[in-house]
C-alpha cells in the first residue's frame, strides 16, 4: 500500500497535464482576465464547496442575522447564486449525504448510505480520482471527520458509509495532496486512542509515504509543501460557535491555506471543501450553531472567490447535498396570527447546545441544588435565558431527575434549549432529519455557465467532470 502511494506520487509528478486537457489555455495567467472569465472559457482549477444540510432558509437566516447585527445587506454568496439543485436518491425521495455526495462525485444516482458505488454496489470512478489520474493536484477539506460521508464519497468506494476505517485506508492510498479536517479516530488503532480494530496506524503509514502530518492551527500555518494530512480533532471539528482558534482553524483559514499550497504548483487542481457541520446543527435543531456554521461557510466561499479573482483561471462553485431540519423563518409559537421572526435575538448565544450538555455531564453527579445553580448560570451567560418562566422550568427539570434519572432529565433539558433558542428568534424546525426541498447552487469564474438553472445533483456532478475537461467513465 505504502509502495503504491509512493509510486502514485512519482506518476503524478511525471505526468504532463497538458496531454489530457483540451482547453489549452493554461499559459494565460493574466490576473482577472476578462477573456478567461467570459462565457465559453474553461477553468484550469475547480473549487467545489458543499454546505451539508444547508437549504435556502439557512442562508436566509444568516443573511437576516447579519443585516440585523452588522448592517451588511447580503451574504457574500448571494451574488453567486445561479440556480438550484434537486437532491433525491435512487431509493428515497429524501437523500442522505452519502448518496448525494456520490451524485456529485460520480454523476450517478445511488442508494442512501452508498459511498462511491452504484446501486449494484459496483465502484464508480470519482471526479477526484479522474483528476488525480489526469495529473491534477487534488484536495479534500471538511469540518467533519475526513472519513465521513461527504469527503468519503470523493475518495473511496464502500457499500456503507459506516465503514470509516476502510475509508481511511483508501484515502491515503491514491495520491491526494491535501486531506484536511477532523477524524483522527479512524486513522489510529485502538492502542493509540483511535477506533481501528486492525492495529494499523494510517497516520504513520501516510507519514512514511511522504505526507506532512499536521494537528494544530500553528502547524497548518507553518506548512509549506504538499502533500499534507491535517487532522485537528479525533472526531468532527467543533461547531464554529464553540471553536478555539489555537486548536482548530476556521473553514476560511483551511480554504486559504489549501488554495495557497495548491497554487504554488503549476499543475491544475481540484478541491472539494465541505462545511459539514451545518447539517449536524440542523439534526440537533440548534439554530445558533447552525447559523454560525453558515456564516463561516460564507466567509470561506468569499476567500475562495478572492483567490479566483486574482488567479483568473479558477472556477468556484458550491451547493448542498440536501436540506436538514426543515427550517422555517418565522414560526407560530402559540396561536397568534402575526408575522414574527427575530434573528437578531440569536446574537446573545455563544455556545452550541451540544457543548452545553457535554459540560453538564461533567457536573451531573452534584446535588440538585448545585446542578440547578450551574444550569441557571450557564444558560444565563451562554444563551441569555434568565426569565422567571425559564428558571421555573429548569427547577422542575432538575427535580424530575430524582424520578426519571439523569439521562431522561438532561434529554428534557436539551429539548428545552432547542425550543427556547428557536422561540428566541421565532424560527421553526419541521424535522430533526433531512428534507427533500431543493438547495441553492452557486458559481463564479470561468466555466460557471455550466452551472445554471434547475439541475439534478447528478447533472451537477457531470458538469464538474466537464469543467475539469475530464471524461466520465460510463
Ligand atoms: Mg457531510
Ligand atoms: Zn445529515
Amino acid at each position: 500500500m505504502v509502495k503504491n502511494l509512493v509510486l502514485a506520487f512519482v506518476l503524478i509528478s511525471t505526468f504532463s497535464c497538458s496531454t489530457v486537457r483540451d482547453s489549452g489555455n493554461n499559459s494565460d495567467t493574466t490576473a482577472g482576465s476578462a477573456k478567461r472569465s467570459g462565457v465559453g472559457t474553461m477553468p484550469k482549477n475547480v473549487v467545489f464547496f458543499i454546505s451539508d444540510g444547508c437549504g435556502s432558509a439557512s442562508f436566509g437566516l444568516a443573511r437576516d442575522y447579519q443585516k440585523a447585527v452588522s448592517g451588511a445587506t447580503n451574504l457574500f454568496l448571494d451574488s453567486m447564486e445561479v440556480g438550484s439543485v434537486i437532491t433525491f436518491s435512487a431509493n428515497n425521495k429524501i437523500t442522505d449525504s452519502a448518496a448525494s455526495a456520490t451524485a456529485y462525485s460520480c454523476g450517478i444516482k445511488t442508494y442512501n448510505g452508498a459511498i462511491g458505488v452504484d446501486i449494484n454496489r459496483t465502484s464508480v470512478e470519482t471526479v477526484l480520482e479522474a483528476a488525480e489520474k489526469a495529473g491534477y493536484n487534488t484536495g479534500l477539506v471538511s469540518t467533519t471527520r475526513i472519513t465521513h460521508a461527504t469527503p468519503a464519497a470523493f475518495s473511496s468506494h464502500v457499500p456503507s458509509r459506516a465503514m470509516e476505517a476502510e475509508i481511511a485506508t483508501q484515502q491515503v492510498g491514491k495520491g491526494i495532496e491535501i486531506l484536511m479536517g477532523g477524524g483522527r479516530s479512524f486513522y489510529l488503532p485502538k492502542e493509540k486512542g483511535g477506533l481501528r480494530q486492525d492495529g494499523r496506524d494510517i497516520l504513520e503509514e501516510a507519514k512514511q509515504a511522504g505526507y506532512s502530518l499536521i494537528q494544530t492551527t500553528a502547524e497548518l500555518n507553518n506548512a509549506t509543501r504538499l502533500p499534507i494530512l491535517a487532522l485537528f480533532t479525533n472526531d468532527h471539528m467543533s461547531y464554529e460557535i464553540d471553536r478555539v482558534p489555537e486548536k482548530e482553524p476556521s473553514l476560511k483559514e483551511m480554504t486559504e491555506k489549501a488554495l495557497s499550497l495548491l497554487s504554488k504548483s503549476d499543475k491544475p487542481f481540484f478541491i472539494m471543501i465541505e462545511a459539514g457541520r451545518i447539517d449536524h446543527a440542523g439534526h440537533a435543531n440548534d439554530v445558533a450553531a447552525h447559523l454560525h456554521d453558515v456564516l463561516a461557510y460564507d466567509e470561506a466561499m468569499k476567500a475562495a472567490v478572492d483567490f479566483a479573482k486574482s488567479n483568473g483561471q479558477t472556477l468556484v462553485m458550491g451547493t448542498s447535498d440536501h436540506e436538514t431540519g426543515g427550517l422555517s423563518l418565522g414560526a407560530q409559537w402559540g396561536r397568534r396570527f402575526s408575522y414574527e421572526y427575530y434573528p437578531a435575538n440569536l446574537g446573545k448565544i455563544n455556545s452550541s447546545i451540544e457543548m452545553f450538555i457535554r459540560n453538564l455531564n461533567g457536573i451531573k453527579s452534584g446535588s440538585n441544588a448545585a446542578v440547578t445553580e450551574w444550569i441557571l448560570n450557564e444558560t444565563g451567560s451562554r444563551f441569555g435565558f434568565s426569565s422567571e418562566d425559564f428558571q421555573t422550568n429548569v427547577r422542575k427539570m432538575v427535580q424530575y431527575r430524582e424520578v426519571a434519572g439523569d439521562s431522561a432529565a438532561f434529554t428534557h433539558l436539551r429539548i428545552m434549549l432547542e425550543d427556547s433558542t428557536a422561540r428566541a428568534a421565532w424560527i421553526g424546525w419541521a424535522s430533526s432529519n433531512h428534507t427533500a426541498v431543493d438547495v441553492p447552487l452557486f458559481a463564479f469564474g470561468p466555466g460557471s455557465e455550466m452551472f445554471n438553472g434547475k439541475m439534478d445533483n447528478t447533472e451537477v456532478g457531470k458538469a464538474i467532470f466537464r469543467a475539469l475537461g475530464l471524461k466520465k467513465s460510463e
